[in-house]
């Protein structure tokens, strides 16, 4: 098979996996037990916690693991909600944000939260001055991601980050495709990370916060993680994230150049008639999002059963909706319908790559013929 399906997860790296490996296996102590194998378990996850914490760069806060990005979005948004200032009950979020945002935001808003989503332009970017006439002194949070997943826009999440402060409100990011693979933007109060987009396991995410900014506990229980995430930690998943972490951290520059290189020999592969879904300036480029005039993309992915690429994202391909970022970029349906999106990184080849992008070519080919 040839996985080009990053965004929707990334395989564990071998190093990572052998991080894991005794933590399975022999060192199955609760690391929040005063035992000496509960201690070791314990220094295993803070090690791992720092690791996840330089790689991410942010200073002046904490970082909390959690189950998975997606709890810490919830976890984030919620838990600002339950701390608001009075006269502070508006969030702005946008349009091409990721459902676990944009759901728990409509899930907020049912509850009486002042919900404004704001729309993008056509290329995905966000119309800074519409953003900035938006913020008031009723606005408490602002949501606005890193790297979208479905188009690998990029926003200016550190200049949004100044506005936001200067009305008085906090900051969160979605930093989920962001993290290991660009720099992470300075600025938000509070960052929502995964393991698995990272190459490290799945089940396990953070939320980075600032001192002073944490929301109020989601999930309670035992009071782990400072009395704010309860829950045993799994010292497996901690330390092989944290291993993800390190290896990113690492191989950064040379993870984001061979990114690029990928990007140029897969737009050669593929040819003409293919347009890029969303800014091709502001954008991480191991997300390749086109579209070709007339393709069926549901059908080129039955097609090509051997290659392992989306229609959008993850969630998009298994509702059978169209996606709502490609209709946020103004897509009418038959254009969100012959979308697909390429995503790969570090162990792709620019052999496998470019073999994938010449058959997704021809197949497109081969259908615009039987169908004309
Ligand atoms: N946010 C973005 C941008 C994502 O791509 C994803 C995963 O698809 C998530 C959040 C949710 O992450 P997790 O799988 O850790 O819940």
């Amino acid at each position: 098979m040839i996985y080009l399906d990053y965004q929707a997860t990334t395989p564990v790296a071998p190093e990572v996996a052998k991080t894991m490996q005794p933590w399975i296996e022999e060192k199955y102590a609760n690391p929040h037990s005063p035992s000496r194998w509960g201690n070791e378990a314990e220094a295993a996850i803070e090690v791992a916690r720092k690791q996840v914490e330089k790689a991410l760069g942010a200073k002046g806060g904490s970082l909390a693991f959690t189950g998975s990005a997606t709890e810490a979005i919830n976890w984030a948004l919620k838990g600002t909600v339950e701390k608001a200032p009075k006269g502070r009950n508006r969030i702005i979020t946008v349009a091409t944000e990721h459902a676990a945002v944009l759901d728990t935001c409509e899930w907020l808003a049912g509850r009486g939260v002042d919900l404004t989503v704001l729309p993008v332009l056509l290329d995905g970017c966000l119309d800074l001055d519409l953003f900035e006439r938006e913020l008031d002194e009723r606005v408490l949070l602002v949501a606005v991601m890193m790297v979208n997943n479905e188009i690998g826009v990029r926003h200016p999440v550190s200049a949004i980050s100044d506005m936001v402060h200067k009305a008085g409100a906090l900051m969160m990011s979605d930093a989920v495709q962001a993290f290991g693979r660009v720099d992470v933007c300075k600025g938000p109060d509070l960052i929502a990370i995964s393991a698995h987009k990272i190459h490290g396991p799945k089940g396990i995410g953070a939320l980075w916060m600032r001192k002073g900014s944490e929301p109020a506990p989601l999930i309670h229980g035992g009071g782990q993680e400072q009395g704010l995430r309860s829950g045993t930690l799994s010292p497996m998943l901690c330390v092989g994230f944290g291993a993800a972490a390190r290896l990113a951290d690492e191989r950064c520059t040379l993870d984001y150049d061979h990114v690029q290189k990928l990007w140029n020999a897969a737009v050669h592969a593929l040819g003409p008639g293919w347009i890029v879904n969303g800014s091709v300036g502001h954008r991480y480029k191991g997300n390749l999002n086109i579209r070709r005039e007339g393709v069926d993309a549901a059908r080129l992915i039955a097609d090509l059963r051997d290659v392992a690429f989306s229609l959008g994202s993850a969630c998009a391909s298994g509702s059978g909706r169209p996606s709502h970022v490609l209709r946020a970029l103004g897509l009418d349906y038959r254009a969100a319908r012959s979308s697909i999106r390429l995503g790969f990184g570090r162990y792709t080849t620019q052999q496998e790559l470019v073999d994938a992008c010449r058959r997704i070519a021809a197949h497109a080919v081969a259908q615009e013929k039987l169908d004309a």
